[in-house]
């Protein structure tokens, strides 16, 4: 069995209202999704970690850098695949768009593995530990209007109602103004909903530890990064100056990166990105690692239904930690903001918000080989675009 073709399909279409997180506004939403051919007539499916612009970097990268790489080697052969582009581009980027593009190939790999042996990837990757998985809904994103605090009450009760038990929401805005937008979900939502904030690295570790202190008083389950990824003193700061759990590894790459990042006790709750990180054969390692030192796994989900249906897959095979009779589950990150790219693009769709709904919280896992999804291609003609 060979490898034929790998092509990137690069989705956009444009948002009704502009989202943001502390660091941009943004106007258009983004899927950057990777198929692999092979010439036994099975493919499979990827998703790179990468909005805007970016995605058509990674898209050449896909295509002009990895595919010429891997044309004609099987596969099956994942780990191969995986170390040789590695070392190919480990003088040209180490972190960054070039693992992100390596991350949709891999998990394409997996997608095509799961398909040949007829199984799903949570049982290659070792079975399902569980068999459904609860869901926290991921909200309240920036807006520049004047009404942001009242917006963000009417949505995080509306996140409540649709059935999340947790959510999570953006901050960022300075100490004063994020205090006050946590107060206004918290009152909003009651004191029994789980809620984390997310500052996607807006400050420093000297800003942050005075905004922790009033975060643990609203009762915030974890202060996702609070500081700059590669700012590893501050994290290991804040973990000391505060009881919250510090949360981060989003924007880290590889073995190599969370190495230094697990090693260092820089967060409390670990979210490796398995669309940048380098995909499902990387993931492992960092798992791996993540375990031999207890550092609990959250993974961060970002993108469309492919990378929400390879996450469910990962969160089902992720060991309890440590084991007990009523173990902490683990939790799927899902945006609750419109995205066509999630509801839309499978021919069976996973319905995440009704299953939450119905079930009081919960998903079930994908059924079928591989990923268990089946992209509408259709839908992707449709929505194709080129740099
Ligand atoms: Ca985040």
């Amino acid at each position: 069995m060979k490898i034929t073709e790998i092509i990137s399909h690069v989705l956009q279409y444009d948002l009704e209202e502009e989202l943001g997180y502390s660091q941009q506004y943004y106007l258009k939403r983004t899927a950057h999704l990777v198929e692999v051919r092979t010439d036994v007539g099975v493919t499979g499916w990827g998703e790179c970690f990468g909005g805007g612009n970016v995605a058509f970097a990674n898209k050449t990268i896909v295509e002009k850098v990895i595919q010429p790489m891997v044309l004609g080697m099987n596969p099956l052969d994942r780990e191969v695949i995986w170390h040789k582009v590695y070392n190919l581009l480990r003088d040209h980027g180490q972190k960054g768009m070039p693992i992100q593009s390596l991350s949709g190939v891999d998990i394409a790999l997996w997608d095509i593995a799961g398909k040949i042996h007829d199984l799903p990837v949570y049982q290659l990757l070792g079975g399902a530990f569980r068999e459904r998985i609860p869901a926290y809904g991921y909200g309240m994103m920036l807006q520049r209007v004047p009404d942001l605090e009242e917006r963000f009450a009417r949505e995080s009760a509306a996140i409540r109602e649709q059935g999340f038990k947790a959510m999570k929401m953006k901050i960022g805005l300075g100490p004063t103004q994020d205090i006050r937008l946590v107060e206004s979900v918290r009152n909003a939502i009651g004191p029994d909903i789980g809620l984390m904030v997310d500052a996607n690295h807006a400050y420093t570790a000297r800003e942050a530890i005075p905004l922790g202190r009033e975060l643990e008083r609203l009762g915030v389950a974890w202060f996702e990064e609070p500081v700059a990824s590669e700012d590893h003193q501050g994290y290991r700061d804040l973990c000391e100056a505060l009881d919250m759990n510090i949360a981060g590894g989003e924007g880290e790459f590889t073995r190599w990166g969370f190495r230094d990042l697990i090693k260092g006790r820089c967060v409390d709750v670990l979210q490796p990105e398995v669309c940048a990180l380098g995909g499902i054969t990387e993931y492992q390692k960092v798992l791996a690692m993540a375990n031999a030192h207890f550092v609990p796994v959250v993974n961060h989900v970002w993108g469309s239904a492919v990378a929400v249906g390879t996450n469910l897959h990962l969160l089902a095979a992720l060991p309890d930690l440590p084991g007990a009779a009523h173990p902490v589950q683990p939790m799927l990150e899902y945006d609750t903001t419109p995205n066509r790219f999630r509801e839309e693009l499978l021919v069976n769709p996973l319905r995440i918000q009704e299953q939450v709904k119905a079930s009081g919280g919960t998903v079930a896992l994908p059924q079928g080989p591989g990923l268990g999804i089946e992209p509408d291609l259709d839908f992707i003609r449709h929505f194709s675009v080129d740099a």
